[in-house]
């Protein structure tokens, strides 16, 4: 999600590819070492890696690693693990297009803040227009910044419309 901006900035321009360390607590040698382990078992490989990854995760990574998800992982040769090991510490997938506005967090763009008073929200074109929340155009980092933005221009707004209309 917080790449996501930078993303839709780029994408047409140029071929995006992300990669993703799926494993970022540990090292090449700690996976190594924790996998070794694991692969003691007689499980199915596809069965082990439901512990690993994400549910759905598990086909894409079996078909990319190229092992028979039947396979079970004690047979699991040491060039197949390293296989593994490596599209785990890096996990590379093209990005084509961004999701719908349906399954967006916040909206880029809106009404320019060089249109509008930060000191009653106020249009600087239209008077007695307040703005508040996402409707302009600023947008920040997932993490409660734009709740917040929505809250402290709506009370900003509030009040100085309230003002306003008071006389
Ligand atoms: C799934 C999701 C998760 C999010 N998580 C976070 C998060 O963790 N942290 C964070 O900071 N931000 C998060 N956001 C973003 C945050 O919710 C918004 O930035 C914020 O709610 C914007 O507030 P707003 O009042 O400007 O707009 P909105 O909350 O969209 O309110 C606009 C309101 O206007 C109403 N409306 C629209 N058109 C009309 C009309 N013609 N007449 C009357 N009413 C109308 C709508 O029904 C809506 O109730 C998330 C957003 C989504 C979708």
């Amino acid at each position: 999600m917080t790449l996501s901006r930078r993303v839709g900035t780029l994408l047409g321009k140029e071929k995006l590819v992300i990669s993703i360390d799926l494993k970022p607590a540990l090292s090449h040698e700690q996976l190594h070492q924790r996998l070794i382990r694991d692969f003691k078992q007689t499980r199915h490989l596809k069965n082990y890696l439901h512990e690993l990854l994400p549910r759905l995760l598990v086909d894409v990574f079996v078909y990319l690693c190229g092992i028979d998800g039947d396979k079970p992982v004690n047979s699991i040769t040491t060039q197949e693990r390293g296989r593994m090991v490596d599209l785990l510490k890096d996990f590379r997938t093209t990005i084509t297009r961004m999701g719908s506005l349906d399954e967006a967090i916040v909206t880029a763009g809106g009404v320019s803040i060089k249109e509008i008073d930060p000191r009653t929200m106020m249009s600087k074109l239209v008077s007695g227009l307040f703005f508040a929340g996402e409707v302009m155009d600023i947008d920040a980092e997932t993490g409660g910044y734009n709740l917040q933005a929505a809250f402290s221009t709506g009370y900003v707004a509030g009040e100085a419309a309230a003002e306003y209309v008071g006389g």
